[in-house]
Order: C-alpha cells, then structure tokens, then sequence
C-alpha cells in the first residue's frame, strides 16, 4: 500500500515580518499518477497564490502585503518539463 510523504516549508514574508508554515503532503510513490499533491496546512497569514499539481509547481504569498514568498521554480518563463 502505498504511504503519504508529508513535509512542510518554512514561509517569511520579508515585506512585513510575517512568519509561518506550510504542510505538505503527496503519495510516497514517483510512479503515482496523479501524485495526490496536497496542501494541508498554511499558517494563517500565508495565502495559496498558486495551486500546481506538485510542490515545484505552487506559490505561496503573503496575506498581508501579497508578496510571493515562495514562487513556482522555474519561473519566469516555463515549468520545467522532465
Ligand atoms: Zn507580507
């Protein structure tokens, strides 16, 4: 049976100061399609800018100010493809 891999990044806001979390989670198997991606948890705060179908692939911003506190890698321009 395959697991859920959980993880979680640590969000600042270099704008205004605003500290927090954000938990993670998606199934413990590179061959899963879909990878059952999932935000579970952003500290309040912290907004979801950007939904994407993994972690590489989502944003997160600040509530407060809407500064991107952590931006999709790759940008500007296209998500790498692998
Ligand atoms: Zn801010």
């Amino acid at each position: 049976m395959v697991e859920r891999d959980f993880w979680s990044w640590s969000v600042g806001c270099e704008a205004c100061g605003t500290r927090g979390r954000v938990d993670l989670s998606e199934w413990d198997d590179p061959l899963a399609e879909p990878y059952g991606f999932r935000v579970d948890v952003v500290s309040p705060g912290f907004v979801v800018k950007h939904y994407g179908r993994t972690g590489l692939d989502t944003a997160i911003a600040c509530a407060s100010c809407g500064a991107v506190v952590r931006d999709v890698l790759g940008r500007p321009g296209e998500t790498p493809q692998p």
